[in-house]
């Protein structure tokens, strides 16, 4: 007897999204939605933060939704350097420089 065929509906599930956590509203979002940024030293001292939408840059990232609002918020409590592990004063005028071009 043919075995009825009983609709075995294919288990499609959705991609795996990575999530990441935003440093400025702390709220989990999938990666392609955030934007990366990683600490570059300065020189003579200090770091520089670097946005890398296309996440090659190595190292440690910190994750950030692309709005004014998320960067401002992450850069009033200092969550850049506590994400990226960097002490001391971070420059942060190229993630707002690209920012502004948006
Ligand atoms: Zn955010």
């Amino acid at each position: 007897m043919a075995r009825c065929a009983a609709d075995a509906a294919p288990q499609t599930t959705p991609p795996a999204r990575p999530e990441r956590t935003c440093v400025g509203c702390r709220r989990r979002a999938p990666d392609i939605d955030l934007l990366r940024t990683v600490a570059r030293p300065r020189v003579p001292q200090g770091h520089t933060l670097v946005p890398d939408p296309r996440r090659v840059l190595p190292g440690r990232g910190a994750w950030v939704h692309p709005t004014a609002e998320c960067v401002e918020q992450a850069m009033r409590r200092r969550a850049f350097g506590r994400a990226l592990r960097v002490d001391g004063q971070i420059d942060t005028e190229p993630l707002s420089a690209l920012l502004a071009a948006l």
